[in-house]
């Protein structure tokens, strides 16, 4: 029977409430804590208070919209788009009307924010094309998730209309993928140095990865500044080389949301996590992503016919659980405030 909390978790939660930063051993005290538990319960509570006082109720949607399908030479262990895969054969790009018709319908229902998402070799100018035409077509504030860049790369993005990146280290990075977590690292300073606000999310997270590697995540979305860093867990496509591991559940996630939110302090505009789905929205999250288009989770190639949860859905889990999605944006707030200096 699990009836007392440990004082030293007590502690901790004491600290999180007080805005003090906690520290890699603390986090890993409460990545120690179990399911089902009271003090569990309790983690979940307080990242749940501490999202609702910081954001103020505020439920937002960032619509992420997968630009292209291919077979991707990248071959990332836990992604539905690699040549490895097999599942996709050919490369398709979505056409320029189907783009702007996704982003128009998530403008009309109130996204707070479009993520734009290309695969590994997509190419750079082309993402540059959509953000300028996306930027006259809507007045929703765009997000790049793309390859890494340098910081020409960062500034041709601000140029183009964008306002942040989505980039994440991922567990196994170099392991699971063939990219350079140092090379990661240099892209997100990158977007610092350039203006561009950063995005993460501490994914693609499995049964199989240790609590260190997943608190080593966590407390880098702190240091380096994100605008939001929340859980996401890994989807095991039918055929997936990690269908060996399993997959977490959602209440799993929840409890790793909480204890993100936990370490990510008084640092983020929002708290994100992936799929939509209600648990974490009681353990601090607070930002879901709408899906359209190419997902790396899916074996369809537009995943609003397949896994892709639509915005009217996210939304209305998030009244259900008493978040307003129509309230203004906290991620975006500084950016449209700096903008209305500037204009
Ligand atoms: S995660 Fe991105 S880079 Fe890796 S295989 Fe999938 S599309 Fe390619």
């Amino acid at each position: 029977m699990n009836s007392k909390i440990d004082r030293r978790i007590t502690e901790i939660l004491n600290k999180a409430e007080d805005r003090v930063p906690v520290s890699r051993e603390e986090a890993m005290t409460l990545m120690g804590v179990q399911l089902h538990t009271r003090a569990c319960y309790a983690i979940m509570e307080t990242a749940n208070r501490l999202s609702r006082a910081q954001f103020g109720n505020k439920g937002e949607n960032h619509y992420h919209i997968g630009l292209n399908v291919e077979p991707c030479p990248m071959d990332c262990l836990f992604c539905s788009l690699t040549r490895k895969a097999g599942i996709f054969k050919e490369k398709i790009e979505f056409p320029l009307d189907q783009i702007v018709a996704w982003a128009k319908q998530a403008e009309q229902h109130g996204a707070d924010g479009l993520n734009l998402m290309t695969t590994g070799t997509y190419p750079f100018a082309r993402l540059l094309e959509v953000g300028r035409l996306l930027k006259t077509e809507t007045a929703v504030p765009l997000v790049a998730n793309t390859r890494d860049i340098n910081h020409r790369e960062g500034e041709a993005l601000l140029e183009a209309g964008f306002v942040g990146a989505y980039h994440a280290v991922r567990l196994g990075e170099g392991r699971d993928t063939p990219f350079d977590r140092e090379k990661r690292i240099r892209t997100i300073q990158v977007f610092r140095d350039v203006g561009l606000l950063w995005m993460n999310c501490v994914e693609p997270v499995g049964p199989e990865h240790a609590a260190d590697e997943i608190v080593d995540l966590m407390l880098l979305a702190r240091d380096f500044g994100a605008a939001y860093s929340g859980v996401m867990r890994r989807i095991n496509f039918p055929g997936s080389p990690m269908e060996r591991f399993g997959m977490i559940s959602e209440l799993e996630m929840a409890r790793l949301v909480a204890i993100s939110r936990l370490v990510m302090g008084d640092v983020p505009k929002a708290h994100c996590t992936h799929e939509p789905h209600t648990a974490s929205l009681m353990a601090g999250a607070n930002l879901f992503f709408p899906e359209v288009g190419s997902s790396p989770r899916d074996g369809r190639a537009d995943t609003e016919k397949g896994r892709g949860t639509g915005i009217e859905r996210c939304q209305r889990m998030q009244r259900e659980m008493e978040w307003d999605p129509s309230l203004p944006s906290n991620c975006f707030e500084m950016k449209a405030a700096n903008a209305a200096v500037v204009t």
